[in-house]
């Protein structure tokens, strides 16, 4: 079935687009952002959505309207069989924009497989370049792997984006190093401003510099210009093309200058959670309705649309005094 023609919209007016689905809460790192080691229980394997299920959540996505499908985690990689549920993917769904998010240390090996499947992006989470740190940062000396997927991903075609989330004092000495990697590569580099978001991290107004400042520091390596073509500026990342560089350098500013009012995503989590906001805890359990066969999907479609009727502002949702996201980022999917 065709949707190009069909704009899914929320309660606001705002086009709804794009669903990341989080297939695993599991993951083989524990970066000290998101996961620290042993703070947070995984999932039981019970509660994870079946790929069977999966297939057919994008199959009614894609029925509202939805083009862009990006599967997160967790680390997707860290499910098992995941090339076998893209290939089904990627069969029954050829025109579907499909796109991973990954931290890499488990994707050399995949990368022309996955571009032969039709998959079109892929963004690879690094927050330094440097080994040592990213053994302490992620608690896992596996810079190497990651570094041998972003190789194989650019020679096998794919779209590369490099997410740094910005850390005051861990890897803002580093700024430069990654404009440069993006002025050797044809690869972008989005540094992403650190979110308050989970119980285990360890936000801190110490730990949090702002969007503006990671582009001063970038300014100071290289001339950028802003990236002003509406195709190209690449979703709620601010894009800089670098004088003399072959990829290009950008920031991702959720808490300084947040995107709420363009945002066009529906997440779902692993154990079938739906939310229309990264920072609201509100969720729409869609499994018990998956798994009932006299609700099946025309109840999710049901409540998809009821949960879309007030997608939030996430900016509002994180008002000083609000009551901060609870969920881990690992478990919502980023
Ligand atoms: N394992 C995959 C990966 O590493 O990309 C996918 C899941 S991960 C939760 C998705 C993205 O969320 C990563 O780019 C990660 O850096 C980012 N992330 C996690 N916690 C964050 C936080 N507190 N602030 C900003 N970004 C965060």
């Amino acid at each position: 079935m065709t949707t190009t023609h069909k704009r899914l919209r929320d309660g606001r007016g705002r086009e709804v687009s794009y669903l990341r689905l989080s297939v695993t809460d599991r993951c083989n790192l524990n970066c000290m952002y998101c996961r620290p080691k042993d703070k947070v229980p995984f999932i039981p394997h019970p509660d994870i959505l079946r790929y069977e299920e999966m297939l057919d959540l994008v199959s009614l996505a894609r029925d509202l309207g939805i083009a862009k499908v990006r599967l997160t985690g967790g680390e997707p990689f860290a499910r098992r069989d995941i090339m076998v549920f893209i290939e089904s993917l990627m069969g029954r769904y050829p025109e579907l924009d499909l796109r991973l998010t990954t931290n890499a240390t488990m994707l050399a090996g995949k990368p022309a497989t996955l571009a032969a499947l039709g998959v079109s992006a892929v963004n690879i989470s690094c927050d330094t370049l440097d080994r040592e740190k990213y053994a302490r940062i992620t608690g896992n000396d596996r810079l190497d792997a990651v570094r041998r997927a972003i190789d194989e991903s650019l020679a096998a075609g794919l779209r590369v984006k490099i997410n740094a989330v910005a850390l005051r004092g861990i890897n803002t000495d580093e700024v430069a190093d990654f404009v440069r990697l993006a002025m050797q590569f044809p690869l972008d580099v989005r540094f992403i401003e650190f979110m308050p978001v989970g119980d285990g991290n360890l936000w801190k107004p110490e730990n949090y510099i702002s969007a503006q400042d990671v582009l001063e520091l970038a300014r100071g390596a290289a001339e950028l210009t802003l990236e002003t073509n509406p195709h190209e500026t690449g979703g709620p990342a601010k894009m800089h093309r670098i004088a003399g560089g072959l990829g290009r350098f950008g920031v991702i500013s959720p808490l300084s200058d947040h995107f709420c009012a363009s945002c066009n995503r529906l997440r779902i989590t692993a154990d079938g959670k739906l939310r229309t906001c990264l920072f609201s805890e509100r969720e729409f359990k869609l499994r018990p309705l998956l798994r009932n066969p006299k609700l099946g999907l025309p109840m999710v479609r049901r409540v998809i649309a009821l949960a879309l009727r007030d997608k939030p502002l996430g900016y509002e949702v994180l008002n000083p005094g609000a009551t901060p996201e609870a969920r881990e980022m690992s478990a919502i999917g980023g």
